[in-house]
């Protein structure tokens, strides 16, 4: 055989140490619909203030009006703001604790493209020419 013969063997062997490599070794791929994340974000309307983004808090305080005794007057009479209680309920807005004032929480959905792996291992060859 002519020198040439076995270089072109030599390609030829070469080819299929290359194309061995290419179907046996793995590499990552990250998932082209998650970033590689394994979840995709999504914005939702805040289900504990409807989206308001202030909540409305009933608070127990003491009752101003007889310092909490349920009694005014010396304790002759039954203080009617609290009904003799000591304490009284306010309503207070406030800043939805759970979006901040924002209306909408960020919620982290599965992706069902790589079942929240972020991606897959394949062969280099399905990584570069496609499975
Ligand atoms: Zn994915
Ligand atoms: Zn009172
Ligand atoms: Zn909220």
């Amino acid at each position: 055989m002519s020198s040439r013969t076995y270089a072109i063997l030599g390609i030829v062997a070469l080819a299929f140490v290359v194309l061995g490599i290419l179907f046996t070794v793995e590499t990552w791929v990250e998932c082209p619909h998650c970033d590689g994340r394994g979840y995709n974000t999504r914005k939702m309307t805040c289900p504990q203030c409807n989206g308001e983004g202030t909540v409305v808090v009933e608070k127990k305080q003491v009752c101003p009006t007889c310092d909490g005794t349920g009694r005014i007057l010396g304790g002759l009479f039954t203080c009617t703001r609290c009904k003799g209680t000591g304490w009284i309920y306010v309503t207070e807005i406030e800043t939805c604790p759970k979006c901040q004032g924002s209306g909408y929480v960020t919620v982290k959905d599965t992706c069902p493209y790589c079942n929240g792996r972020g991606g897959k291992s394949v062969s280099l060859w399905e990584a570069w020419f496609g499975g």
